[in-house]
């Protein structure tokens, strides 16, 4: 598989935020959001070629730290190799979340929580058709135990998610978080304000950047 990094932190986002993680960052997405965080694992090729056997020993070096696995990217769903690796980390007794924009759908992963955080405009990541796969996100809330993050950076993100959501499954309010789009912790400071009166009104729960405000742009963290 083609990996950008390895690296343990806590999760920064979501249900589990807080939470001592081991990242598997894959390389590669189509997509190309305006803000996006990681830009260098875009390109296919920018990786190392590692087995999977070669994931495994170095996720077990922070076995004394943490069982929790963030599979991530770039976007992880559209690297061969997933499954397997996912079937074997869940042979080793790993909590498995995969990250990811929602635009594959993959059946029979083992997976405990699918994270998905579709992109919406303010992401300007080419077509909306390209962004956003209603048939796939359908699929992965029917299928698997899923979190929906949102990027909102004014309130016009927040319409535009409500009417997404209005055309999927339904998924409980608490598993949807409203995230203020932040790069930077300045960024993270000044709209997070905005992003909570938005929950307190809709019942969404409030999106943390934990990695944000504490590590700000640094990477690997
Ligand atoms: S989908 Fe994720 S990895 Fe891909 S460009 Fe957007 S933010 Fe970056």
């Amino acid at each position: 598989m083609k990996i950008s990094e390895i690296f343990c932190s806590l999760q920064g986002e979501g249900l589990l935020v807080g939470r001592p993680s081991v990242f598997v960052r894959l390389t590669g997405c189509p997509l190309r959001c305006r803000w996006c965080d990681t830009k260098y694992a875009w390109d296919s090729k920018s990786g190392r070629e590692v087995s999977i056997q070669q994931i495994l020993e170095q996720v077990d070096t922070y076995s004394n730290k943490t069982r929790s696995i963030v599979i991530t990217g770039g976007e992880p769903m559209i690297q061969d190799g997933l499954s397997e690796l996912c079937q074997r980390l869940k042979a080793d007794r790993m909590h498995i979340t995969i990250e990811t924009a929602g635009i594959e759908f993959i059946d029979r992963l083992e997976c405990d929580l699918m994270s998905i955080s579709p992109k919406l405009s303010n992401s300007q990541s080419g077509k909306s058709d390209e962004r956003i796969n209603i048939d796939s996100l359908s699929k992965l809330l029917r299928k698997y135990d899923c979190q929906l993050k949102f990027v909102i950076e004014d309130e016009s993100d927040f319409q535009v998610a409500v009417e997404l959501l209005a055309k999927l499954p339904p998924i409980d309010a608490g598993k949807v978080f409203l995230m203020p789009q932040a790069a930077t912790r300045s960024e993270l400071a000044e709209r997070s304000p905005m992003v909570a009166q938005l929950c307190l009104k809709s019942g969404f729960s409030f999106g943390q950047r934990l990695h944000v405000l504490l590590w700000d742009t640094q990477r690997g963290k």
